[in-house]
């Protein structure tokens, strides 16, 4: 049976590796899991142990993933009904649901997120996302025109679509399950097979829906599972595979450009969800009780680790020490805890690798002028936790908008707090960046929150609200924050292609 032969056990959420040691991760190709030569370790955020041993996909992994699920789209899958697929989506949503339990604890596990957002963000998203993308294929939109031909006739035009084939879905460590199958469930609601390289620091989450896709009925080969690194590693060879169609990708800005050349030769369409330097404005005539609270979200939801994030927030002149004050002593009051106490909200960052890169723009921080306001350092636990990759949420002020803090992600639990005084002034600051993902506005100005939409160069604009979303609606980012849109029939566009038919009438 297909299965992952893993036991969840929530001890896993403790950092601590569940029976006698690590447990076997391993590749899912053509309807079965498969362990290889090469392995590499998962450890734990929280503590530092080593929870899973993982099995690193190579060229022949991947190869016989590639035709497996070429394989896939010339069985029946490729001629499915899109109101048959649409069934077969929502019964892997049923399974995601049956599997909540395993699922909250695989999530946690990797991440060391907090189990109360697992269980009411991450986990529930992934089945939200089959039930999202069954609906939407099941009315999928086409259009025809007819066209007057030089005989004084006319000509149908239709356009059908169709599955592009082969869907490389790369996504990164923060919100593995939420991420991963906001792309999986589109690909094969237009009929596509996938194969899917999880990060390999969040290898769990993916393992258990391969699981969860054979017991729901989807086809083999129709969902493929490699794991590994990016470069020289099972990314990398997908990317550069002859035998896949499109790329499909979430991570940072640099990775996207060198997945974009290696998608070059072979021409492969490509969607990219890249990272994010994102500003709040916070207006004088806002509620500053809902700013507050919604600003400590934005800037330390998943330790920040969210490419929504705010990392730059601007406020008022006339609210501008208030707002600071209180953001400031909100930020230094969340909880710590372990994953798996409701209470908890702060988490540690994914890899001691990543801590080392966050500490670093803490100290580059101070040395570009900065205060710090709160945090800026490292907590200490007294127990096993020192074994992890915390740090503490930190709240800065006093930088230029130049400095490098205010303009490099740091992909952690910061914010920088700055004064402006007009509302021209709040957008230019805001549209100061390389990248343009998504801006917060917090105003009671109804005609302010509308022109917000209209000046703020990034693809989501979000007022008196932050990282709500409507998965019918265009999700993506400008300028170095990606290429292109998915959600809803935007999804649809990218992951099917059409044929024009045109049919002589008389
Ligand atoms: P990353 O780019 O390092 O890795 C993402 C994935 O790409 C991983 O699976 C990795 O193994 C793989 N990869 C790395 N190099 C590769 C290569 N050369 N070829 C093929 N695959 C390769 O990103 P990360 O550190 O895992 O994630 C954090 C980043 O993701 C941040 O920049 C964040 O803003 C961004 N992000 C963006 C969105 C969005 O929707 N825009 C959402 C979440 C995260």
């Amino acid at each position: 049976a297909a299965e992952t032969g893993v036991d969840w056990h929530p001890e896993l959420m403790t950092g601590r590796p569940a029976c006698d040691g690590p447990q076997l991760l391993r590749n899912f190709v053509g309807g079965e899991f498969i362990a290889g030569p090469r392995s590499f370790a998962k450890v734990s955020p929280v503590t530092g142990a080593t929870l899973f041993e993982v099995t690193e996909a190579g060229e022949s992994t991947v190869d016989a993933a590639v035709a497996a699920a070429r394989a896939a789209l010339r069985g029946p899958w490729g001629r499915m009904h899109e109101r048959d697929r649409a069934a077969v989506l929502r019964r892997v949503a049923d399974e995601l649901e049956r599997r909540f339990a395993d699922l909250v604890v695989a999530e946690v596990a990797d991440t060391g997120k907090p189990i109360s957002q697992a269980r009411t963000l991450d986990v529930p998203r992934g089945a939200a996302n089959f039930r999202a993308f069954a609906e939407i294929a099941a009315s999928m939109p086409t259009e025809s025109f007819t066209t007057a031909t030089a005989g004084g006739g006319r000509a149908l035009n239709y356009a059908l679509r169709k599955p592009v084939g082969v869907v490389a879905v790369i996504v990164p460590w923060n919100l593995p399950l939420l991420l991963l199958t906001w792309k999986v469930a589109p690909a094969l609601a237009c009929g596509n097979a996938v194969v899917v390289k999880p990060s390999e620091e969040t290898p769990s989450s993916a393992t258990l829906l391969a699981e969860v896709m054979a017991a729901a009925g989807v086809p083999e080969g129709v969902f493929n599972l490699v794991h590994g690194f990016g470069p020289d590693s099972a990314g990398e060879i997908l990317t550069r595979h002859p035998g896949v169609d499109a790329i499909t990708f979430t991570g940072e800005s640099a990775t996207g450009t060198a997945i974009m050349r290696a998608a070059a030769d072979g021409v492969k369409a490509v969607s990219f969800e890249l990272g994010g330097k994102n500003a709040g404005l916070v207006f004088a005539d806002a509620d500053l009780d809902a700013a507050v609270t919604g600003s400590v979200r934005s800037s330390f939801t998943n330790g920040g680790q969210v490419c929504l994030c705010t990392e730059r927030i601007y406020v008022q002149q006339p609210v501008f020490a208030e707002f600071t004050e209180r953001l400031a002593a909100r930020a230094a009051e969340l909880a710590y805890g372990w994953p798996a106490d409701e209470a908890t909200m702060n988490m540690p960052l994914i890899s001691a690798a990543h801590r080392a890169k966050v500490l670093g723009h803490y100290d580059l921080a101070r040395a570009e002028g900065a205060t710090v306001l709160t945090g800026g350092g490292v907590p200490s636990f007294g127990d096993a936790r020192d074994g992890g990759a915390y740090v503490q949420p930190t709240v800065l002020t006093g930088l230029a908008t130049t400095a490098r803090t205010n303009r490099e992600e740091i992909f952690g639990p910061v914010c920088h707090v700055a004064p402006f005084d007009d509302e021209d002034e709040a957008y230019a600051l805001a549209n100061e960046s390389e990248y343009g993902l998504a801006a917060t506005v917090w105003t009671r100005d109804v005609g302010r929150a509308h022109r917000a939409g209209l000046r703020l160069d990034t693809g989501i604009v979000w007022v008196n609200t932050w990282f709500l979303r409507d998965l019918r609606t265009p999700f993506g980012g400008m300028k170095t924050s990606g290429i292109g849109r998915e959600g809803g029939r935007h999804s649809l566009d990218f992951y099917s292609e059409l044929t024009n038919v045109c049919l002589e009438l008389s």
